[in-house]
């Protein structure tokens, strides 16, 4: 039993083009490669149940599991929840989520054509996003708190050869405008070198600025690690026996869909022989 969640496929189902994951030479589109993985799942027996959990009882097996405020009986979970998109937490910010806010430019991107458009981060998803973000916008500013970026050079270069988009390094954002508006209008800048606070009129507010692991159900019920993320064990164990893990909700450092699955492989076997250790 599959439980998918409020955004099934996770990040790739807002993901354009996967271009390193193997056995697709041109590329893939991510909510195809969902599709593909979810047909090819329910192929071998799986099956897909919509919904959310919202607290788990692991302190005794079967294990217990609440699914929309129905609880569910399962000898052994895989944990695969993910991680999702971080905030800045300004004060205008979440007020504007859907008014020019965003954190998913492949959701969002097409509204904004011909207008500006900023993206917050200094990573590979900025400089993605900024990318993909350029084909609609009229210019893209991409605002970047450091002036090193931990983007790869790949992604970097780019996004520097894309005569639409432009870099502000140095800079943080201290505010989005306009809640009395209901819409994005313009953000507060400040050069963390100098000083110099500014307003900057922009239509499109793209945050790229990391994820946080969606373990929350789980606080106190398995190890997590100051961030959230899951402690691993070995393998694919935690340190509850019969839980595994698999993916970014345990992986800080590859997150890549191809790691991913490699680690819902590893977890699947750990499954099988903990089931058939155990006489099922
Ligand atoms: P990331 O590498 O963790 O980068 C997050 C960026 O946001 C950093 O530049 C960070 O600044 C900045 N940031 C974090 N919190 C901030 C805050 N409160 N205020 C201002 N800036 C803040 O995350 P990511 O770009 O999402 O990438 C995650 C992983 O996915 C990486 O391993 C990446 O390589 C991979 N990825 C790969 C592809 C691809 O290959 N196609 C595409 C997207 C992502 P600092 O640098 O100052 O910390």
């Amino acid at each position: 039993m599959v439980i998918v969640g409020h955004e099934p496929g996770g990040q790739l189902s807002i993901t354009t083009e996967v271009e390193n994951y193997p056995g697709f030479p041109e590329g893939i589109n991510g909510p195809e490669l969902v599709e593909n993985m979810k047909l090819q799942a329910e192929r071998f027996g799986a099956e897909f149940m919509w919904g959310s959990v919202s607290e788990v009882d692991l302190s005794q097996r079967p294990f217990r599991i609440n699914i929309d405020d129905e609880w569910h009986e399962t000898r052994t979970l895989i944990i695969a929840s993910g991680a999702s998109a971080r905030w800045l937490g300004l004060p205008n910010e979440q007020k504007l989520i859907g008014h020019g806010v965003s954190s998913c430019a492949t959701c969002d991107g097409a509204f904004y054509k011909e207008r500006k458009i900023m993206v917050i981060g200094g990573g590979d998803t900025a400089m993605e996003e900024a990318n993909f973000l350029a084909r609609f916008g009229s210019e893209v500013t991409v605002v970047h708190r450091r002036s090193e970026f931990r983007a790869s050079k790949i992604m970097l270069d780019r996004a520097r050869a894309n005569p639409k988009i432009k870099f502000l390094v140095n800079t943080v954002v201290e505010d989005v405008h306009d809640v009395s508006q209901s819409m994005v209008t313009g953000v507060k800048l400040r050069d963390v070198v100098t000083g110099r606070v500014w307003d900057q009129e922009v239509d499109g507010f793209f945050l790229a600025i990391g994820h946080i692991p969606n373990t929350k159900p789980f606080v106190g019920k398995i190890d997590l690690d100051p961030d959230g993320y899951i402690v691993s064990k070995g393998g694919a164990r935690t340190n509850v026996t019969g839980v595994f893990h698999a993916g970014d909700v345990q992986d800080r450092v590859y997150r890549q869909a191809v790691t991913a699955a490699g680690a819902g492989c590893m977890a699947a076997i750990e499954v099988e022989r903990f089931l058939e250790a155990e006489g099922h």
